[in-house]
């Protein structure tokens, strides 16, 4: 085979060619020329990488990559072909036989980074990752190929996206136990410059399921209806000196932690904690846990952050005002409205109690009724969050009063979700889910360590 040097020579004659050509083509903009290097720089990059992997693999010694063992009855020359960033690549490498693990080995596979994937180099492992953790799997293959080249149907890209994000998850599990083992290690009080309290967001969205498809009519002859809506539970996290205002005067977070499970409120409590002391609780003077009225928020709450303050949610407790004002005005719109803004503007400004007094009031003036049932309820509710109201003094302390932050990722992560006719597996979306949050933490580069490639060149 011809040298890269004398490959990349022959490359650049050619590139000179198309630059000649370009010039005088009218009808070319650099979109054509873009195209050109592009596709005649191709074969280049591939006998590139796979004139390195080659090298690579013949280098790899022929110990076990999972015991550490010299292997026997090492044989060379079985040849692999993977699909590479730049196309298929073909490595020829040793296999030997690990006496300990009672197992065939290829060694090189592992020093290559092919050994978790059917048959994709790590950039191509990345790239269906990504994209099917952001786009339905048909469009991602479609994509894939317009913007790279590379060839990945449909079927494969599922399959080996769902193998990464099953190694996500494990990746996933290390990560968390080892963040709840340095919180354990005593703080230095020294290294926390400035005090700040950690703001804790948690809420819960549909997803649909078919996790026991095909076995409707059998479900149903026996009396249970199939369950396909499923909750995902979401978290956020973030220090509040973390958090900004635009120049329009919008919020934004610098930083934040966020957490999306299928596994239930429990998988919610272990990786939101897990994510919490990733990004200081441990250090943080204190935390404040906002939700919406649901139970399971402030049950967590109390199990995992008991130290947290608590609050509900300022918008849900507007809506609840609102259900009491309906049933005192009807449809009547205006007279619903002159009722609420007051109230509105003293929940928020002014100790949460009042207005529950005001309720209270209302309530003791109405006949028995449906409406008074309403009110009562609406009592009930209010009075059992008094405590979760300090909306005043939340303002004060540049708090936010409302679970926003988390409500607005629920919404970017349900667009990818929740699409119309979309079913899915409860392991497939856990799998993409956090494939997901990898992404939106910031440490994509710990599922595909050849990003740190990337960052430096940032530098
Ligand atoms: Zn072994």
């Amino acid at each position: 085979m011809e040298s890269l040097t004398v490959r990349a020579a022959r490359l650049a004659e050619s590139l000179e060619q198309s630059v000649q050509d370009f010039i005088v083509a009218s009808d070319q903009n650099l979109g054509d020329i873009e195209v050109q290097v592009e596709r005649q720089s191709r074969e280049l990059q591939r006998q590139a990488t796979e004139k390195a992997a080659q090298a690579k693999a013949d280098v790899s010694p022929p110990v076990c990559p999972v015991c550490g063992k010299v292997l026997s009855r090492v044989s060379r020359d079985h040849s692999r072909t993977f699909e590479s960033r730049f196309g298929p690549i073909t490595v020829r490498r040793a296999r030997g036989y690990c006496r300990r693990c009672k197992k065939w080995r290829f060694p090189a596979d592992t020093v290559l980074g092919l050994a978790d994937t059917a048959g994709y180099s790590p950039r191509v492992q990345e790239m269906a990752a990504l994209l099917a953790s952001k786009m339905p799997v048909n469009e991602a293959s479609a994509v894939l190929e317009h913007l790279t080249g590379v060839k990945l149907p449909r079927a494969t890209l599922d399959r080996e996206a769902r193998r990464q994000g099953q190694r996500a998850r494990q990746v996933r599990r290390q990560e968390d136990e080892q963040a709840c083992q340095v919180a354990k290690k005593p703080v230095q009080p020294e290294l926390v410059l400035e005090p700040y309290q950690m703001i804790i967001q948690m809420d819960a969205w549909n997803i649909r399921e078919r996790d026991e498809w095909g076995k409707t009519e059998a479900l149903r002859q026996g009396g249970k209806e199939p369950e396909r809506w499923h909750w995902v539970y979401t978290g956020t996290c973030f220090r509040l000196d973390h958090r900004g205002k635009t120049a329009r005067g919008r919020p934004v977070i610098s930083e934040r932690g966020f957490v999306a499970t299928r596994e239930g409120i429990d998988g919610l409590r272990e990786q939101l904690h897990a994510e919490a002391l990733r990004r200081g609780l441990g250090q943080a003077a204190g935390a404040l846990v906002i939700g919406d009225g649901a139970v399971w928020i402030w049950r967590l709450a109390d199990d995992r952050f008991k130290d947290a303050r608590q609050r509900l949610d300022f918008y849900h407790a507007v809506e609840h005002l609102a259900v009491v004002g309906r049933a005192l005005f009807g449809e009547d719109k205006d007279k619903l409205t002159d009722w609420l803004r007051p109230l509105v503007r003293q929940l928020k400004n002014q100790a949460a109690i009042k207005v529950v007094h005001q309720l209270e009031d209302i309530l003791a003036e109405l006949p028995a009724g449906a409406p008074a049932e309403v009110v009562q309820k609406e009592v009930n509710y209010f009075h059992e969050h008094q405590d979760r109201m300090d909306y005043r003094a939340g303002q004060r302390r540049g708090e936010p009063i409302g679970s926003g932050a988390i409500e607005s990722t629920c919404r970017q992560t349900q667009c990818r979700f929740k699409r119309p006719g979309q079913y899915w597996s409860r392991e497939g979306d856990e799998s993409l889910l956090c494939l997901e949050t990898f992404w939106r933490n910031g440490r994509w580069q710990l599922l595909f360590p050849h990003n740190r490639q990337l960052d430096l060149s940032k530098n």
